[in-house]
């Protein structure tokens, strides 16, 4: 195999799907790296609503900065339309979602994170980023196994083996609940900032921007509009107390 040039310590590439978690980790990696891409994925999802949030999330963040504008690099969107011939599960066709006994969601594409992780890795590998950020988190008990910290731990060891390369995972949310993660927003770019993702972020299952809730748009009955809402509730009674 021919040599290649060491990773860049100075350039970060977030997995970025335009959620509450990933636009926090867009504005974390724009503190602290000299430049940051983003890569999401397009599986098939069920929801354009999610890929047209993606693009409007990532502009209205760094807008919020003269130095993150300016560091903001390239979105790319790798299609990996083979996750519908993995798995047949409620994002990727027309099944309602609902929560299987072991409190799985039928959301779950087996793997999927470690999918990513592996897709983003070869990606920014031919890019020279040595530095992955990832929105996952273990505190919110989502029933994602792959979100884990066990999981990512493994994973980086797996890719710096297989790859004979020094990736760093970072997972800036994995121990913070959603509130905290409202909470974390607000420490990197104010209000502003919390203001942009409850506007701009998409996080409903069902695809549905429907009306403004306190919390943002969606639903309000699925298992995420739940979370991001109850995620909001706690954030402000924790922080904002009048
Ligand atoms: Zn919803």
């Amino acid at each position: 195999m021919a040599h290649q040039p060491p990773l860049s310590d100075q350039e970060a590439l977030v997995i970025f799907s335009g959620g509450q978690d990933s636009g926090t980790c867009l504005a974390w990696a724009l503190t602290r790296f000299a430049r940051v891409r983003t890569l999401g994925f397009d599986y098939g999802q069920r929801h354009a609503v999610e890929l047209r949030c993606r693009r409007e999330v990532r502009s209205a963040v760094a807008a919020l900065r003269p130095e993150w504008q300016e560091r903001l690099g390239p979105d790319c969107l790798l299609d990996i339309s083979l996750f519908r011939q993995l798995a047949d599960t409620a994002l990727t066709s027309d099944m309602p979602i609902q929560q299987h006994d072991d409190g799985i969601p039928n959301t779950f594409v087996p793997g999927r994170n470690l999918l990513f992780i592996m897709h983003a890795a070869a990606w920014a590998y031919g890019k020279g980023i040595r530095h992955l950020v990832l929105g996952v988190c273990e505190s919110d008990s989502s029933g994602y196994p792959d979100c884990r910290d066990d999981s990512i731990k493994a994973m980086q060891v797996a890719l710096n083996a297989g790859m004979d390369s020094h990736f760093v995972l970072h997972t800036p949310l994995m121990w913070l609940d959603k509130a905290d993660t409202w909470r974390l927003a607000e420490e990197l770019g104010g209000m502003a900032l919390v203001d942009v993702i409850l506007e701009q972020s998409h996080t409903c299952y069902e695809g549905t921007r429907g009306e403004r809730h306190p919390w943002g748009y969606g639903c309000g009955q699925c298992p995420a509009c739940r979370l991001r809402a109850h995620g909001y509730e706690v954030y402000l009674s924790r922080h904002h107390q009048k």
